[in-house]
């Protein structure tokens, strides 16, 4: 933008001079040509920079746009400890849908009240409709309460750990689980100690 200006002045000033060198000397107009075209030259970069630069902000812009989109929010019920998850761009949708419904709805009541019943139940069907799309990300989706909260970053950064660490062992419990079925083909004599003893070898990895 300091170049556009710079190019601008540069451009005032060659004119100035140009148009001051015709008014003053007529008969040495080609003497002044020269700043004539210099300061058309200078208008013409300075818009080439002007609408350069703004086309790199409104690009600028639309990523910053985008990227707000996939903000992501955690919210945490407090009656079931569920986490559930939704991105700037569903409460954006949301929005819509809401101000759609509200609108539709809207129409639905003026048409009721003045007459015109077909488009006013056309349009309540679509309001319902519109309506039952939104969601409300305060409510649980698990247990419909709303007591929830959002999750400030250092909140979920402790959530995600307890998260990511397996409460129980699974291949443990199923190696015990086969282990007992084991013990009772034993004890009912379907298999015989020596088959037992090498199946939990086996299984306890020993
Ligand atoms: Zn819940």
């Amino acid at each position: 933008m300091k170049k556009a200006l710079i190019f601008l002045l540069i451009g005032i000033v060659a004119n100035i001079i140009f148009f001051n060198g015709l008014l003053t000397d007529t008969s040495n107009f080609w003497n002044y040509s020269f700043f004539a075209i210099v300061g058309a030259i200078s208008f013409i970069v300075c818009i080439v920079i002007y609408l350069k630069a703004n086309n790199e902000k409104q690009k600028q812009l639309m990523k910053e746009r985008e990227q707000t989109k996939l903000i992501e929010y955690r919210r945490k019920c407090n009656s079931c400890n569920n986490i559930y998850f939704y991105t700037q761009r569903d409460l954006d949708e949301n929005k819509h849908l809401q101000t759609g419904a509200l609108l539709s709805s809207a129409a639905a009541l003026t048409d009721t009240l003045f007459g015109n019943r077909m488009v006013g139940a056309v349009n309540s069907i679509d309001s319902d409709n519109k309506s039952s799309r939104i969601v409300d990300y305060n409510k649980c989706p698990k247990c419909n309460s709303i007591d929830t909260k959002i999750l400030s970053d250092r909140e979920w950064e402790v959530e995600k750990k307890t998260l990511n660490t397996p409460k129980v062992n699974a291949s443990a419990v199923s190696s015990a689980d086969e282990l007992l079925k084991f013990k009772s083909l034993l004890e009912s004599g379907v298999i015989t100690q020596e088959e037992f003893d090498e199946k939990k070898k086996q299984l306890l990895g020993l």
